[in-house]
């Protein structure tokens, strides 16, 4: 049995099944040439439905692949649909629904296997196993563990044509610091590579393609910065990988040349994916925006793809005249899987009607104040990132501050009118030096510019743009120590002029969405008292 780290025999008896034989084909027995598309997509997100624009969604990237898979038969081929993990998390109607539109609607799909990312553990462990249950196919992760075994499937063996597709599953192990610590409570994130390393060798004896399904990254040249190594370390580290689908840095790995990414690919326009250490290295940007299709060939031991293909999910192109058009081919949504996620979509909208809490008064976002001086809704939003992220205080840019809360009866739908961006919520931790630095640079804002902070956590004195005093929990800010900042992921790239965080090696991208965190907040503390978040002096200026 070469399974034993599976959690049970019936999970193992099912990829048993798929795995087919367990006998290699002998070497003497002549086989025909495989022709094996690999179908890949990463980074969903929540997106099963497509945008106001009509780009992407689960619809249409049905119809796009089963239209491969046609031409593709048609050809004498096989294919496989593999997905490199990050399903949750993004979309408010997907969230509130435990994305089970977006599980559920993949498997419709026909998902062969996908890798576990680490939004696969924003939601408590429970509802992990239920999406497990929502899918016919297999989550993948090999290095993944709690009390000396695997949570998940580390491989699969499919069988196609004759031949044998080892497919691997691999997680980034920044996970434990990206998820809360309850969701992964007992559990390890060992070292991608050195699962692959021991796994390989053995894969590579059992069947003629060796992949690895990951959620780890692509780092142009390995240059990873403070994340946890990806696809490229690794597919230096561990040879005999023939492919490697990829998914967690969300963008597309198009080559420019050898270990240079092009940042500015264009739907619709060739792609070559990165080869590292004998290893193809595709992912297909995020959300469905595109379906990748690698066209391989095997003969004999050589596995050699023929045609690389970023295929694009109705996205449009804004013209020097701002209007969108499509950026290739318009495909139809596929009229079956439309009619199973409409009522998901009707849900998710309905959800977002109903009253998620109160307040006995405004919270006052009007651009013509929250971009002058602090409000009672800064404060609200800024005391919500705080809690989330456990930091001693945060900061938001006004300008991602876009309209009041009602007195009264609160829905998230008045929440996303407030932040409609869908940022996501970070967190750095600084010395003290560092945190006069930064709050100095907020502090040259002038009050008018979207730039211009709110603030919970921290008082301020200003004088004429330069920060004179600033206190933590009523404190003056002490060089030696080190605290937590909450800020959004958009000011922590350096949006509205604020001196960049995300290189900063401490910090992390919680993916929160930022509305969510807030209607999460007024839940929990409704009927809000407005007057519990009066600014009050947090913040002197003159
Ligand atoms: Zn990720």
């Amino acid at each position: 049995m070469r399974f034993k780290s599976w959690p049970s025999l019936a999970v193992a008896a099912v990829a048993l099944l798929a795995a087919g034989c367990t006998t290699p084909p002998a070497p003497s027995v002549a086989r025909a040439p495989l022709k094996l598309t690999i179908l890949h997509t990463n980074d969903h997100h929540g997106r099963f439905w497509p945008n106001a624009d009509g780009e992407y969604g689960l619809a249409a990237r049905k119809t796009l692949i089963d239209r491969v898979r046609a031409e593709v038969a048609a050809a004498g081929g096989h294919t496989l649909l593999l997905d490199g993990g990050d399903v949750n998390t993004g979309v408010p109607e997907s969230d509130l629904q435990d994305a089970e539109p977006d599980f559920k609607g993949m498997d419709r799909l026909g998902y062969d296997a996908m890798a576990v990312g680490n939004h696969e553990f924003d939601k408590p462990p429970a509802v992990l196993a239920k999406q497990r249950q929502w899918v016919g196919f297999p989550l993948l992760s090999a290095n993944i563990y709690r009390d000396g075994r695997r949570l998940f499937e580390p491989y699969r063996i499919f069988e196609r044509g004759g031949y044998r597709i080892a497919v691997m599953g691999l997680t980034t192990d920044d996970t434990a610091r990206m998820v809360l610590p309850d969701h992964i409570a007992g559990v390890t994130f060992r070292k991608p590579a050195d699962e692959a390393a021991q796994l390989v060798p053995q894969l590579r004896r059992q069947a003629d393609m060796v992949i690895a399904a990951t959620h780890m990254g692509h780092y142009p040249d390995g240059q990873r910065g403070v994340n946890a190594p990806g696809d490229v370390a690794m597919a230096r580290a561990v040879p005999g990988l023939d492919l490697i689908v990829g998914g967690h840095s969300q963008n597309p790995v198009c080559m420019l040349a050898e270990n240079r990414r092009n940042p500015s690919h264009v739907p619709g326009q060739p792609c070559a994916p990165d080869r590292q250490n004998g290893a193809w290295i595709v992912q297909a940007h995020e959300w469905g925006k595109y379906v990748g299709r690698a066209d391989f060939v095997i003969d004999g031991g050589r596995v050699e793809l023929v045609r690389y293909q970023l295929m694009p999910v109705n996205l449009k192109l804004r013209g020097a005249d701002g209007k969108k058009t499509l950026a290739t081919e318009a495909i139809a949504e596929d009229a079956g899987l439309r009619a199973f996620l409409q009522p998901f979509q009707q849900a998710g909208q309905g959800r977002l009607s109903v009253t998620i809490g109160a307040a006995d008064g405004v919270l006052d976002g009007d651009r013509a104040r929250v971009r002058q001086q602090p409000t009672n809704l800064g404060t609200l939003i800024a005391r919500a990132m705080m809690d989330r992220t456990g930091a001693d205080l945060a900061l938001i840019n006004s300008g991602g501050v876009r309209d009041s809360l009602p007195a009264g009866p609160i829905t998230y739908r008045d929440v996303l009118k407030v932040q409609p961006f869908a940022n996501t919520v970070g967190v750095v931790t600084l010395t003290g030096a560092e945190l006069l630095d930064y709050l100095g640079a907020a502090a040259k804002m002038t009050p008018g510019a979207g730039g211009f902070a709110q603030t919970a956590g921290v008082q301020l004195r200003i004088a004429a743009g330069r920060l004179l005093e600033a206190r933590v929990a009523g404190q003056p800010i002490d060089a030696q120590r080190r605290y937590r900042l909450s800020i959004n992921n958009f000011t922590a790239i350096g949006g509205d002029g604020y001196p960049k965080l995300n290189t900063h090696p401490n910090y992390v991208d919680s993916g929160f969405n930022d509305a969510e965190v807030l209607r999460a907040y007024i839940a929990r503390h409704s009927p809000l008292k407005v007057a519990d978040y009066a600014p009050g002096d947090a913040v002197q200026r003159r």
